[in-house]
């Protein structure tokens, strides 16, 4: 890891915000050292001979000059016959997309990396199975007005956008998901947030989206001033994937309004070790010293993440950026998304091999979101035994047995 050498407060600011924004509010967090690792910095110079590091560490260059296309794409990778079968493929409706940052992070010559299977197309997308759905979770079913999801009962989704800076292969709302950057069509916001306004039984509200941080600091304040006006709203919580594939939106500006909002969690998208990089712990934690709770879904994907060693570093290496495993994911049945799917059984052998085995705070949960809008069910591996009179036969983590004596059970 190299750290460029500290520099001003605004000097810094500029680095990580576009210079069109206005300066700071007075904040909690100071700017700090912009970071660009080894691996990153190598990248910069190679295919962005003309850019500066300054840029490099501005968001909005790095949105604007994702890769997307076959051509700018293999510039860098030496393409598999797979995917250049699917690059070639033409339009499918969910682009491709990788900011030059997460691009620096996959490896030029193994197409079975697993961050670059995350993110560039195989052929196998294009195979349908009977049982994949466009929307597996049937949440435009439970869409009381556009933009909303509101499925259980004290807190609604809210899809602040159709954009993301990196498109995900296995994404659950692929279906929703656009190639460029809508940021002024939000004029379904007023309907939703209205929505919020007249259901007092809804506390939660988790601005999602696409990616809720790619949207302009301004806009997203708007947005977030609106609901912290409404008396019932109690928890704001931000979804996001920046943190692993533009954690150079996590600036010190933007924490600092954010926080104006507080009480805001912030729930980050997580897949493999390999994203954990200084920049990613730089990111976590300027939003945790900011005052956000941060906690981390992983969506269990065949060939990335589906051994216990994988989630056992990814989980301690999110810990230690200060942010709680929160969810494993089973793959949710999006189209084209059989080569990404594990058996059920796999998800219950990693949390048996994390629970006991490593800190109780880096263990997730693991759940299926069940089709046809049934909502999260958790899911554990199976510890009881058996009854014998009023004992319970249980086993421990190491599968060693006990005896519990469940005297105030019913029916002894
Ligand atoms: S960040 Fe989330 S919403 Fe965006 S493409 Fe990836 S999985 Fe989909």
């Amino acid at each position: 890891m190299n750290i460029s050498a500290p520099v001003s407060e605004n000097q810094a600011d500029e680095e990580y915000q576009d210079s069109s924004e206005k300066p700071p509010a007075p904040c909690s967090v100071k700017p700090q050292t912009a970071i660009i690792s080894d691996k990153s910095r190598r990248f910069l110079h190679t295919y962005f001979p003309q850019a500066t590091e300054a840029q490099w560490n501005d968001w909005r260059w790095q949105i604007r000059n994702r890769f997307r296309t076959k051509a700018e794409i293999e510039r860098v990778l030496h393409l598999s016959d797979s995917e250049t079968r699917a690059l070639e493929h033409g339009k499918k409706g969910f682009p491709v997309a990788i900011t030059p940052y997460y691009m620096s992070l996959l490896d030029p010559d193994d197409p079975n990396q697993p961050l670059r299977r995350c993110v560039i197309p195989v052929s196998e997308e294009y195979d349908i199975s009977p049982e994949e759905k466009v929307d597996p979770l049937s949440e435009d079913r439970d869409s009381p007005v556009k933009g909303l999801v509101h499925r259980y009962p004290n807190r609604v989704l809210f899809l602040s956008t159709d954009f993301c800076s990196t498109a995900c292969r296995y994404c659950t709302r692929s279906r929703l998901i656009g190639a460029t950057h809508h940021e002024c069509k939000h004029d379904y916001w007023d309907k939703a947030i209205q929505y919020i306004a007249e259901h007092e039984e809804v506390q939660d509200v988790v601005v999602s989206g696409g990616d809720p941080l790619t949207l302009p600091t301004e806009t997203l304040e708007k947005l977030l001033a609106r609901l912290r006006a409404i008396p019932h709203v109690s928890i704001i919580r931000l979804g996001t994937k920046t943190t692993a594939v533009l954690p150079q939106r996590i600036t010190t500006r933007l924490v600092n309004m954010v926080a104006k909002y507080h009480p805001v969690f912030v729930s980050i998208h997580a897949t493999h070790p390999d994203e954990l990089t200084p920049e990613m712990k730089a990111a976590c934690e300027r939003l945790a010293n900011a005052g956000m709770p941060i906690g981390s879904q992983t969506v269990l994907l065949k060939g990335v993440n589906d051994d216990p060693e994988t989630m056992r570093k990814l989980m301690m290496g999110l810990l230690s950026f200060r942010v709680k495993p929160y969810y494993i994911y089973q793959c949710d049945p999006v189209p084209g998304s059989r080569h990404f799917r594990t058996p059920v059984q796999t998800g219950l052998d990693i949390i048996k091999h994390l629970r006991g085995f490593i800190s109780g705070y880096a263990v997730p949960h693991y759940v299926i979101d069940a089709p046809n809008g049934g909502g999260k069910v958790p899911l554990l591996p199976n510890y009881v035994d058996g009854v014998d009179g009023e004992n319970l036969r249980l086993h421990n983590y190491a599968d060693k047995s006990y005896v519990y004596p469940d005297v105030f059970r019913e029916g002894i």
